[in-house]
């Protein structure tokens, strides 16, 4: 029986279906079935819906008419027809000069990438829109501050083998390429990203090496696949190195960490869930921002990911300016979690070189959190955390709701402000803190 793979634009009529067989007219199909394939009366076609939201199917009629939905549909045009010049970005955005210049001026790693699908989700003349300010380059990328680094967790000082970081003892990070379909203006690895080299060749000898690292090192039992975006490599290259990695003895599970799902769903095919739903146990965390990226196609991706068997959690970063409230936050984790996604971590921004317009101040995060804990469901409050500075590894941070002792209570505040007391007589917390007069 001879298949072939057709990409629909219209959304199903139930909006997380994801496939659908259907019978065509022969003359259509022998039209689009190549020379060598059967002329038959009993052929019949896969049609895999991908459903395109309104605002995305006017960007793609505006901007790209010569593009049908089949080809908008498949995720390596996608990725080929990423914008990464200034003439490209001009063709679509209205930029301001600061954007502009900071573009001629780039050279090297994290280079501009956006692809046409995240592009249409963006305001084409609003340089402060989020998603803009995250993927289209400013002038203080440029500016570096005290504290900054251009390797801000050490990373490359945990290098075990090129690619391979081994700074926790059960577990190891995974750099499997450098490539990633969009480059965040505030990567961690934006030294590493988008221009491959030397120690980052990420080639398949030094995949090689890491794998023999980690075959030879039995007190690891859980890899990070991450990179660059390992969701960008093909099938037949992830399925070997999920393969090769499920097949050491101790490891247990293996993660993804991805943005794919978010600024290129359509990545999401039929293909790449019988490939991962192989390798299980299989984790992944997916890099959300803002709640402009719940699209109707994240929609769909994000549910095949998680019919597939897949747990999901997010992981975002806290970006001032960009998703830095609770009036914010709140709905991308209610979103996720309509989606089946646990919003796992809310990162404070590292200190990368040239990040510091992206920062907020510690006191931020916390606040946000507060305003979280207790006002909504605990599933949608993720673990705020910093990432320690030269590969401390991640230390979590949350509000402070102690407020003293007296004799054996426990003094308490909770999400409203009130005071609890909590009987604690073998306790100490908060025997060192001053219980102001009308608090107790
Ligand atoms: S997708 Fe991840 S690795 Fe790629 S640029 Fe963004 S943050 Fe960096």
């Amino acid at each position: 029986m001879k298949l072939l793979q057709v990409e629909a634009e219209e959304p199903p009529s139930r909006p997380l279906a994801t496939s659908q067989r259907f019978s065509k007219p022969h003359s259509l199909i022998n039209a689009l079935a190549p020379a060598s394939a059967p002329r038959l009366d009993t052929v019949v076609v896969r049609m895999e819906r991908f459903p395109v939201g309104p605002q995305t199917r006017a960007f793609r009629k505006l901007f790209y008419p010569e593009v049908d939905a089949a080809e908008w549909n498949d995720w390596r045009w996608q990725a080929r027809a990423r914008i990464r010049t200034l003439a490209e970005l001009e063709r679509i955005f209205v930029l301001s000069d600061d954007e502009r210049d900071a573009v001629i001026r780039h050279q090297g790693s994290l280079p501009l990438g956006i692809t046409p699908y995240y592009a249409s989700l963006m305001s084409r003349d609003d340089a402060d829109e989020p998603l803009r300010r995250t993927h289209i380059p400013v002038g203080t990328e440029y500016i570096k501050t005290p504290g900054e680094d251009d390797d801000p967790l050490g990373e490359d000082g945990h290098s075990v083998v090129p690619g391979l970081v081994h700074r926790y003892p059960d577990r190891v990070l995974f750099l499997a390429t450098g490539f990633c379909s969009t480059y965040c203006r505030y990567c961690t690895r934006s030294r590493m990203v988008g221009e491959p080299g030397g120690d980052y060749s990420f080639s398949r000898p030094q995949w090689e090496e890491a794998l023999d690292y980690i075959a030879a090192h039995p007190e690891i039992r859980d890899v990070l696949i991450s990179g660059g975006d390992p969701l960008t490599l093909s099938d037949e290259r992830l399925d070997y190195l999920l393969g090769r990695l499920r097949a050491i003895k101790h490891i247990e599970f293996v993660r993804l960490g991805t943005k794919v799902p978010v600024v290129l769903p359509m990545r999401v095919t039929r293909a790449l869930i019988r490939v991962l739903k192989k390798h299980h146990p299989l984790w992944m965390s997916l890099h959300f921002t803002h709640p402009t990226e719940l699209t109707t196609e994240v929609t769909e991706a994000t549910a095949r990911l998680a019919d597939a068997g897949i747990p999901l959690g997010s992981q975002t970063v806290l970006l001032k300016g960009i998703n830095d409230s609770v009036e914010t936050l709140k709905p991308l984790f209610h979103g996720l979690l309509t989606r089946r996604v646990r919003p796992y971590y809310l990162y404070q921004c590292d200190p990368i070189s040239g990040s510091s317009h992206f920062r907020t101040s510690v006191d931020k995060g916390l606040e946000i959190i507060q305003g979280l804990r207790g006002h909504t469901t605990g599933y949608a409050v993720p673990t705020y955390v910093i990432d320690a500075p030269g590969g401390g590894g991640k230390i979590p941070l949350i509000p402070d709701y102690v407020v003293g002792r007296e004799g054996d209570d426990l003094l308490l505040k909770n999400f409203e402000g009130n005071i609890y007391r909590y009987t604690d007589p073998d306790g100490t917390v908060g025997a060192d803190r001053a219980i102001a007069a009308g608090q107790a």
